[in-house]
């Protein structure tokens, strides 16, 4: 039994009882943390507060068994402006969703961690479209967990790829095809192939080879990010069985 304190950043939270809590971290040290919140969400609780959706501090926790509670936060930030946006708030949640259900592992924690505070951070300054940092974020959180494209060359004749010629990509296969034989795919097994442009292929590249601090260098125009949304969407459906398409309802008013 002994305190320890964990920087991290708010997740989840699940209702348990009256005025309990069930609490999902995603820290650096210790990966994704449950932590059980006693009384958190009555009036006269100092802890409910702190205790935001991506409320980012140190969270003292008492452990006991492998089991945490929470004793205290130090709020280091508290994203204000990214949970003031209905429409940020969800670009956010639907990367938290990615996190919760790809975190298994430290090594992925010690990447998706820093990832996830800057995208936060650069949500919350909004410089930046926040479509395009999540689909930026989506794209090197699936490639570190294991579903990573084949990019280096034409799957079947392994041709590179060039600016000037039609390209494809197989979601099935998560690679790329030529021209020639992306036709030949379509004709002969059932397939799900598309064109896509050579600026997303490049960004497909660059998110790859990308360390997490300079992930959201790259620039993206209007009708990349609009591709690049429609790539991640479907890639995701595909290797995940799952969609991750929290903004259904803002696409329908044309956003
Ligand atoms: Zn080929």
């Amino acid at each position: 039994m002994a305190h320890v304190k964990v920087r991290g950043i708010l997740l989840r939270l699940v209702k348990v009882k009256d005025s309990d809590a069930y609490l999902t971290l995603l820290t650096g040290e210790l990966g994704l943390v449950e932590v059980y919140a006693k009384r958190l969400r009555t009036r006269t609780s100092k802890l409910w507060p702190k205790c935001q959706l991506f409320s980012f501090g140190d969270f003292i926790l008492f452990e006991n068994k492998g089991r945490y509670s929470l004793d205290d936060v130090d709020v280091v930030y508290a994203f204000q402006t990214l949970r003031e946006d209905l429409f940020t708030l969800t670009a956010a949640s639907q990367i938290a969703e990615m996190l919760i259900d790809q975190t298994h592992e430290p090594d992925e924690a010690e990447l998706f961690y820093p990832l996830f505070i800057r995208y936060c951070y650069a949500v919350d300054q909004g410089k930046k479209d926040p479509l395009w940092l999540t689909y930026l974020s989506q794209m090197k959180i699936i490639d570190e967990a294991g579903y990573q494209p084949r990019l280096i060359g034409c799957a079947a004749c392994g041709k590179s790829p060039s600016p000037v010629e039609p390209l494809y990509f197989d979601y099935n296969y998560g690679s790329i095809l030529c021209d020639r034989d992306a036709k030949k795919g379509q004709e002969h097994y059932r397939s799900d192939i598309g064109p896509i442009s050579y600026d997303l292929y490049r960004v497909l590249s660059y998110v790859e080879q990308s360390p997490v601090d300079k992930l959201f260098v790259v620039e993206g125009k209007d009708d990349l990010i609009a591709e690049f949304g429609f790539f991640i969407r479907h890639y995701l459906e595909v290797r995940l069985d799952k969609s991750y398409d929290k903004f259904e309802t803002f696409r329908d008013f044309g956003f």
